[in-house]
């Protein structure tokens, strides 16, 4: 506790000082263009991976980046996916899984979890279906393959369940939300996007000189998609120049 005070303390004569503009600018309101979801794992900072400030990321933290389906609870994502769409206009959403994720690994051992982590337990029942997607498609995987086969899948379960709230369905309809999915690797500070190209992850460390971000466009999953459509969708890595077609 010692140490955040004295970030705290730190904070407010460096950071805040040289930045003080910035924020009075924030304190007359909020702004920020993507919604982004990802789990509370502390080894995560939405912000540093993708260098942006205070004000430009609007965010949905929860055990597992898990969005229930509409309906299915009256929790904080629905109105946090209400507010970013119909309040602030955001038009951007990203699903952001991790490597190593505990929640997943969970998902994968839930008969542990009912009577040691109940609520985690009922939890993961909004990710039944990335579970029942790794039991019937994934046999032959054990360990880590199994474990980031269900974090990929559970990054396009999510994605699927947010197309269940109204709000995010009619502004698809009308084109004018982009949807992505993304999953970020704590070990590389890799960050792999659901994309049209296909590469091969072994491509994050190939080569040296990454492209220039701004020449990545990033592909939204298609408008009415539906998991059988995403096939078309690999995982590539971000700002890799290594595409093996
Ligand atoms: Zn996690």
């Amino acid at each position: 506790m010692r140490k955040l005070l004295k970030g705290v303390h730190q904070f407010q004569t460096n950071y805040f000082s040289t930045h003080r503009e910035m924020f009075e600018q924030l304190a007359l309101g909020q702004h920020p263009r993507i919604l982004f979801i990802t789990c509370c794992d502390s080894r995560i900072d939405p912000n540093l991976i993708t260098q942006t400030q205070p004000g430009e990321l609007f965010i949905i933290r929860n055990v597992g980046n898990i969005i229930p389906p509409y309906g299915a609870t009256t929790g904080a994502e629905g109105a946090a996916i209400e507010y970013a769409i119909e309040v602030l206009g955001i038009k951007d959403i990203i699903v952001c899984g991790h490597s190593h994720c505990g929640a997943m690994k969970g998902l994968l051992e839930t008969s542990s979890l009912s009577e040691q982590i109940p609520l985690v337990y009922d939890w993961l029942k909004y990710a039944e279906a990335t579970r029942r997607i790794i039991k019937e498609n994934y046999q032959g995987y054990q360990g880590e393959e199994l474990l980031n086969a269900a974090i990929e899948e559970n990054v396009l379960t999510q994605v699927e369940n947010l197309r269940t709230y109204p709000s995010v369905h009619a502004k698809l309809y009308r084109g004018q939300l982009n949807l992505y999915g993304w999953v970020y690797k704590i070990e590389t500070g890799g960050v792999f996007v659901y994309s049209t190209e296909r590469c091969h992850l072994k491509a994050e460390h190939d080569g040296d000189s990454p492209n220039q971000p701004d020449e990545q466009q990033l592909t939204p999953f298609p408008e009415n998609g539906k998991r059988k459509d995403l096939n078309t969708y690999h995982l590539t890595p971000l700002n890799s120049p290594v595409c093996d077609h």
